[in-house]
């Protein structure tokens, strides 16, 4: 598709239990489509592993309109490796917009996005102006994306999630992240290449529950934050050697103490008490963080498939 003179631009969008959204969103990409653009639409759905009506409904749409593809995973995988799946069969495609399904990245926006990427940018990120989110989750993103920002070695817009367009270089970039901890905001600034940005406001969800719990969220959270920053492990050193030149200087204190043959008393429970368990839970916490990076190399080597996608049904 690629040598005919309009691009193809693939709209990339994971589903998981999504049913109530979905009559609305093929709405308003089918008024995407129909506008006049200087690009050919695709849109391929994933079904990451549904367990209501989605999929069905995505296959029905796909056979009312044929620019409307499904792939369908084997199970639920989770939104970072559902996406990866779009990326991966979107392939032909010279740009992809990867887009939630619940509408809370507007479809209206997409034109914005491929202007942007029209007129030179290789990379294009969606920014929020505003979000709509309110509460535990509002703090937890915006703790997050400070801490991120401030913490780990590459820098992430801190208002952009995944909605976005990757051009076909970056898409032939992110073909070859082979990892299986996958954070996608982190990867896509990860790629490098000319990134342009477009604001815009973040909707609330159209219907439904957020598919992501909070406690997914958090995982996500602390795996972004392991794969993209070794200060844990900077941390861990830095304690180690702060602890232990302090350790050094009491014992040179303590020696010189009985070599002037000043008395120590031999009371002292307390101190022992807290030193020990203190030191003891910096040891555990010291475990726990290589143990992060331990799973986190396990899981790669297994160099099992992120997803695995169910053969069309009839
Ligand atoms: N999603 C998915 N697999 C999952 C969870 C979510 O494909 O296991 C999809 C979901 O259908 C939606 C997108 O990922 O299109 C974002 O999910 P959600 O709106 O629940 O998350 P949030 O808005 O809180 O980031
Ligand atoms: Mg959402």
């Amino acid at each position: 598709m690629t040598d005919s003179p309009r691009p193809t631009v693939a709209i990339v969008v994971p589903v998981f239990n999504e049913e109530p959204v979905l009559p609305e969103l093929f709405a308003r990409l089918e008024a995407l489509f129909a506008a006049p653009a200087e690009c050919a639409w695709r849109a391929v759905f994933v079904d990451d592993g549904s367990r209501d009506r989605s999929a069905e409904l995505l296959r029905a749409q796909g056979a009312r309109d044929s620019r409307f593809e499904l792939v369908e995973l084997s199970r639920n995988f989770g939104f970072q490796s559902a996406l990866a799946a779009g990326l991966a069969h979107a392939g032909a495609a010279d740009a992809v917009v990867t887009m939630d399904a619940d509408l809370q990245d507007p479809p209206e926006v997409v034109p914005a996005l491929v202007a942007a990427w029209r007129s030179g940018a290789e990379v294009v990120r969606a920014v929020r102006r505003s979000r709509k989110e309110t509460g535990v989750r509002r703090v937890g993103f915006d703790v997050f994306h400070a801490l991120f920002d401030r913490l780990t070695d590459i820098p992430i817009e801190s208002n952009a999630g995944t909605f976005g367009l990757l051009g076909r270089p970056a898409l032939e970039a992110f073909a070859r992240l082979p990892e299986r901890n996958r954070f996608f905001p982190g990867l896509r600034a990860w790629i490098g290449f000319t990134t342009a940005e477009v604001a815009y406001d973040r909707q609330e969800r159209a219907a439904g529950k957020p598919k992501q719990t909070f406690r997914r969220l958090v995982r996500y959270a602390v795996d972004g934050f392991f794969s993209f920053s070794y200060l844990p492990l900077r941390v861990l050193t830095y304690t180690g050697i702060a602890v232990s030149g302090l350790g050094f200087l009491l014992g040179l204190y303590f020696i010189a103490k009985r070599l002037l043959g000043i008395e120590t008393a031999t009371t002292g429970f307390t101190t022992l008490v807290s030193l020990v368990t203190f030191l003891g839970g910096i040891q555990l916490i010291g475990i726990g963080v290589l143990g992060e990076y331990l799973g986190r190399i396990y899981d790669e080597v297994k160099q099992r498939p992120i997803y695995l996608v169910r053969p069309p049904r009839r």
